[in-house]
């Protein structure tokens, strides 16, 4: 089992990351820690270096952050991130957030950084994994403009039937799927028909926990899991089995 993306390294977690981890790693195979900027990518190397062989790092550029982002960062950002090609497994998160963002020229300024990650992830064949809220099929329209994207990952995917679709037509397109399962009817519904074959399974810790009130942690993706054989009428051991192998393929892990 595989949490492909959450945010250990967030200060939620100064106080007992080591027992969290710990907890990860009784139930879990391996987990993801995505980067959001240049200072956070570089601590999640950092940790990712401390729990080698079970914590793997991506870096990323979140899209509301991009927001009040200068030209210079932006440089340092890809500079660190190509310095680090080899010891990542995806790019991301990066991408554009339609929900936060309603500013017709932020979201213009979203779209291009977003650009810039993408033809990194093609430059360099490697997998791009996308924070995309309430413009998923335009993402969509946009990745499938480059051929040598290796795979590419919706995390928590929350777009329509339709775009999914659309997204399972390619053996190397993925829908990460959460914790908000446990308590979102629109996941429910969405998950009811996604072929397995195009699923990854993720908490984003701290965020989206089971009951809004407490913080996420990776062990909990079990709850996601579970509830996907539940809706899709199988046993967990398959769902497990599956979206492991899909995790392991897409990450190289
Ligand atoms: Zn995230």
């Amino acid at each position: 089992m595989i949490d492909t993306h959450c945010h250990i390294d967030f200060e939620d977690y100064d106080k007992d990351r080591d027992e969290v981890i710990n907890r990860a790693k009784n139930k879990l195979d391996v987990v993801i820690n995505s980067g959001i900027g240049y200072e956070s990518n570089q601590g999640v190397l950092e940790l990712c270096n401390q729990y080698e062989g079970f914590l793997y790092p991506s870096f990323g550029y979140h899209p509301v952050s991009s927001q009040n982002c200068s030209d210079e960062e932006l440089k340092q950002t890809h500079k660190h991130l190509i310095d680090n090609i080899n010891n990542i497994v995806a790019i991301g998160e990066v991408g554009m957030d339609y929900f936060y963002v309603k500013d017709k020229a932020l979201r213009e300024k979203q779209r291009e950084i977003f650009l810039t990650f993408i033809e990194i992830a093609n430059d360099y064949k490697v997998p791009l994994l996308m924070h995309v809220r309430d413009c998923e099929k335009k993402a969509l329209n946009i990745v499938l403009d480059y051929d040598d994207i290796p795979y590419v990952i919706f995390h928590c995917f929350s777009g329509s039937l339709k775009t999914a679709k659309r997204i399972m037509e390619h053996d190397n397109y993925y829908m990460s799927f959460s914790t908000m399962l446990c308590y979102s009817k629109a996941h429910q519904d969405l998950i009811r028909e996604i072929s397995l074959d195009n699923v990854l399974t993720e908490t984003d810790s701290p965020y989206l926990a089971i009951t809004k009130e407490t913080r996420n942690e990776p062990a909990n993706v079990v709850n996601a899991v579970k509830k996907i054989a539940e809706i899709q009428n199988t046993d967990i051991n398959t769902v497990d089995e599956i979206t492991t192998r899909n995790a392991c393929e897409v990450f190289k892990i």
